[in-house]
């Protein structure tokens, strides 16, 4: 978002620190009331001499309590209550650790207790006349913040696409071992072609949506307009990642639905990449769109 929206200055602090790690971001956009259609988030920015002042919840914020720099969605003109209204703050905060898990002033949260993915930590966030500098204001522009976060949705929807395949490979991996290792009737249970017929369709599902996420990522790299591959990409390897997961479980039977067995976390993690990067209806929306104008 830096990188396509930022002023000079704002590139030149902030992407050598990005980029080695030294700066953690987090991306603060969902609302309680507000995920899929984030043109009508409420979270107020209010500027006061060389500071923003904002006010409102956010939530499902994904580490914020370690980030030290929030791309921040926030209306900053009331009277338009679409995405005219909207801008992107650079928001830095200083890092919490698990005693003052917030230390900044004008800003609390809650961990959210999920069902997979929880190496992420997941947060409910509240602002209360919490600082940002308005020379933060990413592009120096009011009314663009929108704008610039739909710009990036292509390379988010390719990343989270990438890791869907990760999930769907380790899922393929588990079932294979345990397939070869696990013994009934005599032989390994690979041997049954039920059982080996469920390994060939992943495998092959797998292929279909590594290649499909590569060619994104070309295109993207290329400087091409990518929002329909992108879109496909996700769709198609969110929900490879799920039925891999779910056959990686059945070829494991009961061991399956063991915390014990790695498998198991894969299911649940599996899950949630449905959901967040644009749900899967929104990926259906955004390629029925291409469909539909003929641009395809
Ligand atoms: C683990 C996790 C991590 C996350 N990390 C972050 C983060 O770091 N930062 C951040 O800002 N957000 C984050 N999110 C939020 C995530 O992006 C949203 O959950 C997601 O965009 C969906 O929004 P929602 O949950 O409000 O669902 P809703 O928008 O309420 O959708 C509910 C259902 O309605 C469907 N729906 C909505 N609109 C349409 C439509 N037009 N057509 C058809 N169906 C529709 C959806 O597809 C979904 O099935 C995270 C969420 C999770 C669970």
């Amino acid at each position: 978002m830096i990188l396509g929206s930022g002023t000079t200055e704002q590139k030149e602090k902030w992407l050598p620190k990005l980029a080695s790690g030294e700066v953690l971001p987090t991306a603060v956009f969902t609302e309680p009331n507000t995920g899929s259609d984030l043109a009508s988030i409420k979270t107020r920015a209010v500027r006061e001499g060389d500071v923003y002042k904002v006010y409102g919840n956010k939530t499902w914020i994904t580490h914020p309590v370690r980030a030290d720099l929030m791309t921040l969605l926030v209306r900053t003109n009331p009277k338009e209550t679409g995405h005219r209204g909207l801008s992107m703050l650079l928001a830095e905060k200083p890092r919490g650790d698990d005693k003052i898990p917030f230390p900044a002033k004008g800003m609390s949260g809650t961990e959210i207790e999920v069902l997979g993915y929880r190496g992420m930590k997941e947060y409910e966030i509240a602002f209360d006349g919490f600082e940002v500098k308005a020379e933060n204001l990413l592009g120096g522009v009011e009314g663009l913040g929108f704008k610039q976060l739909m710009q990036t949705f292509e390379s988010a929807r390719i990343q989270t696409a990438a890791r869907a395949i990760g999930v769907a490979q380790a899922a393929m991996e588990q079932a294979l071992g345990y397939a070869q290792a696990r013994v009934q009737f005599g032989v390994p249970i690979v041997s049954f072609p039920r059982v080996a017929d469920k390994l060939a369709m992943m495998a092959a599902e797998i292929m279909t949506a590594r290649q499909l996420t590569y060619f994104a990522a070309r295109e993207k790299d290329s400087g091409r307009r990518c929002d329909l591959e992108a879109g496909m990409a996700k769709l198609l390897a969110a929900r490879i990642a799920w039925a891999n997961a779910d056959n990686a479980v059945q070829i494991h039977g009961g061991n399956g639905f063991a915390l014990e067995f790695p498998v198991s976390r894969i299911l649940c993690d599996a899950r949630i990449l449905n959901i967040f990067e644009g749900a899967a209806e929104i990926q259906a929306q955004v390629i029925a769109r291409r469909l539909l104008d003929g641009t395809n």
